[in-house]
C-alpha cells in the first residue's frame, strides 16, 4: 500500500470511529476501532501502524480545536463539503504519486515511488470482467486486483445509502461543480434543457453504461484466463493513464464535451454521461434509505403555505416539494434539501419504517465503506498489483503497439 493511500485510509478511518465517538455512539466507535487496529495488526505493515497512530493524534487534535465540520452543530452541507475535499485531495495526491511512478518506469528507472493500486478504480471494464472472472471461474486477478474491490466499493456504496458516492466521494462531481459556478460567473443565465430533451439525455449515460456492460458480458469465460494474464491487462492502468496524459484528438473532443456539460448545467457531467452515474442510479433503487417528506410536518400540508425551499435546493432539479419518497435515479443523497427545510422533521434521509440517517450517519457509512474494504482487501492479499516492475518497464516502451 503506497503513503498517500495509507494516509487516506488512516485519516478516513479514524475520523469516521471518531465521528462515531462524538455522536455518542461510544459501542459503534469501538467496534470500528478494534476492528481497524486488528486490520493494521494483521497486515504486518508497519507504515500502516506509524499512520494509524498520526492519525489518531491528528483527529484528536482536530476535534479538541473543533472546526466547522468537527462540531455537533456543522450543517449538513460543511460535512459533505468536506468530505468532497478530502477525496479530491487524496485523489489528486493519488495522480500526482502515479504519474511519478509511471514517468520512472518509462524512463526506465525502478521507481522509488509506490504505484498507488486505487488508481485502479478508473479501471471499471477491467474490474467487470474480473469480477465475472471470480464469479464464473473462481479466477482471482494478480495484475489488478485493486479494480474489482473499487468496483464492489462503489456498488456497496449504491445499495446502502444510494448515489452518496457521486454527491459526496467523487472527484468529478466536485470539479464539476466548480465549473459551473465558474460558468455562471460569466453568464447568469441558467440555460435548463426542456423537459422533451432532458429525459432522452439523461439516458445517453444508460446507453453508455449497456455499452461496457456489454463488452463485459460478450467475453467468453474461456478466453477470460488468457485475458487476464495478457500484456494489455498488465498495462491497462498505464494505458488509461497515457489517455489523461498525453491525449489524442478523439479524447480532447470527449474532455471538451464533458466540461461544457459540467459547466452548461449543474451536474451535468453526472445526469448526461457517466457510466458510473447510471450504474449507481440503478443500484440506488435498492437502497432501503429515501429522502422522505412527512406531510404531518411540512410547511404546505401544516400551515398550507407556498413552501418548495426543499425544491430550490436540489441540484438535481427534483421536485422534492410534490413527492412524499424521492425515489429517482438522479438523487445523489446529498441533503442539500434537508438543510434547506425549514421544518428539521419535515424532510429525512430514512428507512420506510422511520429509521432516520443523518448527515453524519451517511458520512460514517461512507467513510467506513469506501476505506474498510480496501483495507481488508489490502490484510486478505488481493490488493496489491503482482505484475513486476521490469515487465512493466518492458511493456510501456510499446504501449502503442499492445491491444487486446
Ligand atoms: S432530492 Fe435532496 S438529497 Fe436528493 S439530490 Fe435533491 S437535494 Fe440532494
Ligand atoms: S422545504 Fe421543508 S417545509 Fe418546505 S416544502 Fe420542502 S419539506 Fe416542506
Amino acid at each position: 500500500m503506497s503513503t498517500i493511500e495509507s494516509i487516506t485510509l488512516m485519516l478516513a478511518l479514524v475520523y469516521s470511529t471518531s465521528l462515531l465517538y462524538w455522536s455518542g455512539k461510544k459501542w459503534g466507535a469501538l467496534v470500528s476501532g478494534t476492528l481497524l487496529v486488528g486490520a493494521t495488526l494483521a497486515s504486518f505493515f508497519w507504515p500502516l501502524l506509524l499512520i494509524l497512530l498520526v492519525s489518531v493524534l491528528v483527529v484528536t487534535a482536530v476535534g479538541q480545536y473543533r472546526p466547522a465540520f468537527a462540531t455537533a452543530e456543522a450543517r449538513p452541507n460543511t460535512i459533505r463539503e468536506f468530505s468532497q475535499h478530502f477525496f479530491a485531495l487524496s485523489m489528486l495526491l493519488v495522480g500526482v504519486q502515479y504519474a511519478i511512478n509511471a514517468g520512472l518506469l518509462y524512463a526506465g528507472e525502478t521507481p522509488w515511488l509506490m504505484r498507488p493500486d486505487v488508481g485502479d478504480a478508473f479501471l471499471p471494464i477491467a474490474g467487470g470482467i474480473e469480477l465475472k472472472a471470480i464469479l464464473t471461474l473462481g479466477l482471482w486477478d494478480q495484475n489488478h486486483p485493486a479494480a474489482v474491490v473499487m468496483l464492489c466499493v462503489v456498488l456497496l456504496t449504491g445499495v446502502l445509502c444510494k448515489r452518496a458516492f457521486c454527491g459526496w466521494a467523487c472527484p468529478l462531481g466536485l470539479a464539476g461543480e466548480y465549473l459551473y459556478k465558474l460558468r455562471k460567473r460569466v453568464i447568469k443565465a441558467e440555460l435548463l434543457p426542456p423537459a422533451w430533451l432532458d429525459w432522452p439525455l439523461r439516458m445517453l449515460k444508460y446507453l453508455l453504461l449497456i455499452a461496457l456492460f456489454a463488452l463485459v458480458i460478450s467475453m467468453p469465460s474461456n478466453s477470460i484466463p488468457h485475458y487476464l494474464s495478457g500484456n494489455y491487462h498488465k498495462v491497462a492502468d498505464l494505458k488509461m493513464a497515457a489517455f489523461f496524459l498525453m491525449p489524442s484528438m478523439v479524447a480532447l473532443i470527449c474532455f471538451g464535451v464533458i466540461f461544457a456539460l459540467a459547466a452548461w448545467r449543474r451536474q451535468g457531467f453526472c445526469r448526461y454521461i457517466c457510466p458510473y452515474g447510471a450504474l449507481l442510479g440503478l443500484v440506488s433503487f435498492l437502497s432501503p434509505f429515501k429522502i422522505r417528506r412527512d406531510s404531518q410536518h411540512c410547511l404546505i400540508e401544516t400551515k398550507g403555505m407556498k413552501c418548495d425551499k426543499c425544491t430550490r435546493a436540489c441540484p438535481a432539479n427534483i421536485s422534492v416539494h410534490t413527492q412524499k419518497d424521492i425515489r429517482s435515479d438522479e438523487c445523489q443523497a446529498c441533503m442539500r434539501c434537508v438543510s434547506a427545510c425549514p421544518k428539521k422533521e419535515a424532510l429525512q434521509l430514512s428507512t420506510r419504517n422511520g429509521i432516520n440517517l443523518s448527515t453524519r450517519g451517511l458520512l460514517i457509512i461512507l467513510l467506513t465503506v469506501m476505506f474498510m474494504v480496501p483495507l481488508f482487501a489490502y490484510v486478505g492479499g488481493y490488493w496489491h498489483s503482482q505484475t513486476p516492475d521490469n515487465i512493466k518497464m518492458e511493456l510501456i516502451q510499446k504501449l502503442d503497439r499492445i491491444g487486446h
